[in-house]
């Protein structure tokens, strides 16, 4: 089991805890699949709810909270069955504006992994509004059911009644639609072609800004983000805050990072490199690699 869950591993009711350890392994990211949950429910003797309820404390270990100190974990239940921890992760020193939501963590962990609706939220804290305003982007926004401690389950339309929505300005494919944005450039670098691929899976109906960041770590690992937008704008997710998202996801070190890249289109109203430096500048002394591609 990895250091980072001996203190949130005693929180767990025991038989939990006993049937979750070995799934802690060194590669443990908050991914636990279908069949693993179906597994751990029955060694737990605890409905799905409580389940999922009683794991939050392992998904808060992965915060970051330099600023706050206030760690936030968040299970984003797939329509697969399969569930993904995420955490708060906040920048020293820098702007708010740089941090990431528990629930913005998790829906990305989901969407990174293939995920093409989100069924349930799961979290500590009752959703801010940001937060509300982010997950009303996604497929079936309004009927994702959000669990919370000591409330009884409701679907995201009764936190967030009257909701500005995406079809509110015309879109009708929401966040987690699978498609594909056909962008090419002639490089053999593995890095490069990583970042391409996953800039043609970003969302951004409002800018064409299609965008994504990937960092390399040290011993070749890499952890990947893609430009996430809102029909609010501001809950919009940056592809490098959710390439970090994932790296403390992996319990990574900044001072790992040896390598960044951001990919964006040509055909975008605006640009998100200054952003992305700034966060990237924040974290690390490494230089970002800006490609600006043209789509086909
Ligand atoms: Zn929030």
């Amino acid at each position: 089991m990895q250091d980072r869950f001996v203190k949130s591993i005693t929180q767990l009711p025991e038989p939990l805890a006993n049937a979750l350890v070995p799934l802690l392994g060194q590669d443990f990211a908050g991914h636990i699949d279908a069949q693993q949950l179906t597994e751990l429910q029955a060694a737990s003797g605890l409905s799905e709810k409580e389940m999922l309820l009683a794991l939050l404390p392992i998904a808060a270990t992965m915060a970051e909270t330099p600023i706050s100190h206030f760690n936030v974990g968040a299970i984003a239940k797939g329509k697969s069955g399969d569930i993904y921890m995420g955490a708060n992760l906040e920048l020293t020193g820098e702007a708010l504006c740089h941090s990431v939501h528990a629930e913005q963590s998790a829906i990305s962990h989901a969407w990174l992994s293939g995920e093409q609706q989100i069924v349930d939220i799961v979290v500590n804290y009752s959703p801010c509004g940001h937060c509300r305003q982010f997950m009303n982007e996604l497929v079936q926004g309004q009927s994702i059911r959000i669990h919370l401690p000591g409330q009884d389950v409701h679907p995201l339309s009764h936190y967030l009644p009257y909701g500005f929505s995406p079809a509110d300005l015309g879109v009708k494919e929401p966040l987690l639609t699978k498609q594909q944005i056909d962008i090419e450039i002639d490089s053999d670098d593995p890095m490069v072609i990583e970042a391409l691929d996953q800039a043609g899976l970003s969302y951004a109906p409002y800018t064409q800004a299609h965008a994504a960041v990937v960092l390399e770590t040290k011993d070749g690992r890499t952890y990947c983000g893609r430009y996430a937008e809102n029909a609010a704008y501001n809950p919009s997710m940056m592809p490098m805050q959710m390439a970090l998202s994932c790296l403390k996801r992996h319990n990574r070190d900044y001072d790992e990072i040896n390598r960044a890249v951001l990919i964006e289109s040509s055909k975008g109203v605006i640009s998100l490199v200054g952003a992305t430096m700034d966060a990237l500048h924040a974290i690390a002394a490494v230089e970002l690699e800006h490609i600006v591609v043209e789509p086909a």
